[in-house]
């Protein structure tokens, strides 16, 4: 539709004609239009609105205490006693921050660092997990990005933004949401600087990536791909703001025992010797794994900085292993339970079938992770059968029956990882 050039504009706030003021932006209909004034004042209107629902928001948060942290990863994460106490702490000082930043007047001086958090630590133990659980406890979105897959720009790959991508995602696109977010990098140790890395794909040295990561990790305003993938020029993004996102990263750092060995080792030389020796437990290393030995491990110190909290996970022990069979809130044998109930069946392991799985994770060094591998294949039978059995209501697992399912269906080269 041509516009009439004859119809005076006029601006649909102040009644004022266009040529009482200075500037008029015009609309799609004749002489309906707002003036530069009005605009400047709806935009601040609409700034306000925003700065107020976030402060009430922010207001409202429900920070949780350590020890309450604490007590609710207890129902699902066994042993780990240190890391959960060093993530509960982390945790709660983050959204203490959080808060503190947000609605601190302009008078207030001291300014709180963020407690970004690296967790050290074999495959399976349980990093996830704690991450994950955190998130859930917190009703928080949470993503969790793999670092092997992330490039620097330019190579084959994916832009380390999105990470935050998916985070997006998880918070349904309510950019003030994910902007409380955790996101979780795992195999961090994976990007560490490497002296000879023959890949032409990947960035040579794994430093790029590190070096992308950076003003994530600080706070700052990023473009992020709504879709994902590699960014494009004609893209569309949406910016988010990591100042508030908690990030927890975590690695396996394989062969860091021998770096903090080093360490220690020269450390001790001299008076402290007789000192350090007694104390130092051989088999647990990792434990007293500090800031430098990921330095020395290929971590560049700038990443390093912006993770101000660092802990590390035991290994689990056949012991551990027994309770996570049986002791979390989510336990895999309570979830068979529950399914084999949803069936009017009472099913029953056996203690020695519960030792029999540890062992058998053990034995083939499959750890938590392959727990949830050796009961679905000793379980593959009963579930197909399940729905169609009349003959019984209780169910009894035992090791020799364990033990002739894993046997039958091909041992435990059929197991697979999680
Ligand atoms: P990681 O991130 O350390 O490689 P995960 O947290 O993904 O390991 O653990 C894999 C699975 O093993 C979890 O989903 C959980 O079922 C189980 N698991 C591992 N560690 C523990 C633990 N400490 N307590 C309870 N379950 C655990």
């Amino acid at each position: 539709m041509a516009k009439n050039k004859n119809i005076k504009n006029i601006c649909i706030y102040c009644r004022r004609s266009e040529d009482e003021v200075k500037e008029m932006y015009e609309s799609a209909f004749d002489g309906v239009a707002i003036c530069g004034d009005c605009l400047e004042r709806v935009h601040q209107i609409v700034q306000q609105e925003k700065q107020h629902k976030e402060k009430s928001e922010v207001e409202s948060l429900e920070i949780k205490t350590p020890v309450e942290i604490m007590n609710y990863l207890n129902q699902y994460v066994i042993g780990q006693e240190r890391a959960k106490k060093v993530l509960s702490v982390a945790v709660y000082n983050h959204y203490k921050r959080l808060k503190y930043e947000s609605l601190k007047t302009s008078s207030e001086e001291v300014s709180l660092d963020k407690s970004n958090l690296i967790m050290i630590g074999k495959t399976g133990t349980g990093k996830t997990l704690l991450a994950r659980t955190i998130a859930t406890l917190l009703n928080v979105p949470f993503a969790i990005a793999d670092a092997t897959v992330l490039t620097q720009a330019g190579y084959v790959g994916e832009d380390v933004e999105t990470i935050l991508t998916r985070l997006l995602q998880n918070a349904d696109y309510n950019v003030q949401r994910a902007e409380r977010g955790i996101v979780f990098i795992d195999e961090i140790d994976k990007i560490a600087r490497k002296g000879d890395n023959p890949s032409i794909t990947r960035d040579v040295s794994g430093e790029g990536v590190q070096q992308a990561l950076l003003k994530l990790l600080e706070g700052t305003v990023v473009n992020v791909p709504p879709e994902g993938g590699r960014k494009h020029p004609e893209q569309k993004f949406i910016q988010v703001d990591t100042r508030n996102i908690l990030f927890i990263a975590a690695g396996a750092f394989d062969g860091i025992e021998r770096n903090i060995a080093l360490r220690l080792n020269s450390n001790a030389i001299g008076f402290q010797e007789s000192l350090n020796r007694e104390k130092i437990d051989k088999n647990d290393m990792i434990r007293y794994a500090q800031p430098q030995d990921l330095k020395s491990f290929g971590l560049i110190p700038e990443l390093i900085g912006r993770f101000p909290v660092l802990t590390s996970l035991d290994n689990l022990d056949a012991r551990a292993l027994r309770n996570i069979l049986t002791e979390p809130k989510n336990a895999i044998t309570k979830q068979y339970k529950k399914l084999f109930e949803l069936d009017g069946k009472k099913l029953i392991f056996d203690d020695d079938a519960l030792d029999f799985f540890v062992q058998t994770a053990e034995k083939y060094s499959l750890g938590a992770r392959g727990l949830r591998g050796i009961l679905e294949e000793v379980m593959l039978d009963l579930m197909f059968t399940l729905p169609d059995e009349n003959q019984t209501d209780e169910i009894h697992i035992s090791k020799d029956y364990a033990k002739q399912q894993i046997e039958k269906n091909g041992g435990i080269a059929s197991i697979k990882e999680e």
